[in-house]
């Protein structure tokens, strides 16, 4: 069944299209650029913010700066890996290795706004479709790493319907926000409250967040209310 919603029905071009027996899922090309724009954008960003130890609430001092991949996007047909530096502390109270606020789940090698793609598609196809639909949208996951996903708990994904597409907030807002910065350098801690972080679920321990934490999550509450 092929569904074309919205505004933009005459340009799904046979490069956003997966063509697949069971179920087709119109990916319009300007999804695909606004997807792609995001995740290439991300390249270098830094996170390096982090209050306090997430295991114990002691204080911490600055060890390194790791790179870490966030995806991998398809660039003129070819893979290219996006890294983010994310900053590892020590904690002082009780020694852990702890990195910095970044917007990613735990045991993960992708950024969460990818995970929650994944899973978004892994609730609606088989994983190796998911593959094809990522991949037609510019992004390489592999089938293996998909499956991985799915068999997790992420807690609840939320999405949006754009275009006909079910996307997820935290890549939609990753988007719109990276397109407010085209000017201006990505401030991590910036593209972190657009990819939702903290997650609802995973409040900071020890009641930690600042005031001005909360504020930015209330501004994106109300902003993820008026695009759903
Ligand atoms: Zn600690």
């Amino acid at each position: 069944m092929l569904l074309l919603v919205g505004a933009y029905p005459s340009i799904t071009t046979a490069q956003g299209r997966v063509a697949i027996a069971k179920k087709t899922l119109p990916i319009p090309p300007m999804l695909i650029d606004l997807v792609g724009n995001a995740l290439a954008s991300m390249d270098g960003v830094i996170f390096d913010d982090l209050d306090a130890c997430p295991s114990c609430g002691g204080q911490v001092i600055g060890h390194d700066m790791r790179a870490k991949r966030f995806a991998v996007i398809l660039d003129n047909e070819k893979e290219r890996t996006i890294r983010v530096f994310v900053k590892r502390f020590y904690c002082q109270d009780c020694g852990a290795l702890c990195y910095a606020d970044a917007p990613f789940y735990p045991d993960t090698r992708l950024a969460a706004p990818v995970v929650d793609l994944c899973l978004l598609l892994a609730q609606q196809m088989p994983y190796n479709q998911v593959a094809q639909h990522l991949r037609a949208m510019g992004i390489v996951v592999d089938r293996g790493t998909i499956r991985n996903y799915a068999s997790r708990d992420f807690g609840t994904i939320r999405a949006t319907d754009l275009f006909g597409f079910l996307l997820p907030l935290s890549l939609l807002n990753l988007a719109t926000f990276t397109l407010d910065r085209e000017r201006r350098p990505i401030v991590g801690a910036e593209a972190l409250a657009a990819c939702g972080f903290p997650p609802a679920g995973r409040a900071p321990l020890h009641g930690r967040a600042a005031p001005e934490e909360r504020d930015q999550r209330n501004e994106q509450e109300e902003k993820e209310e008026r695009e759903s």
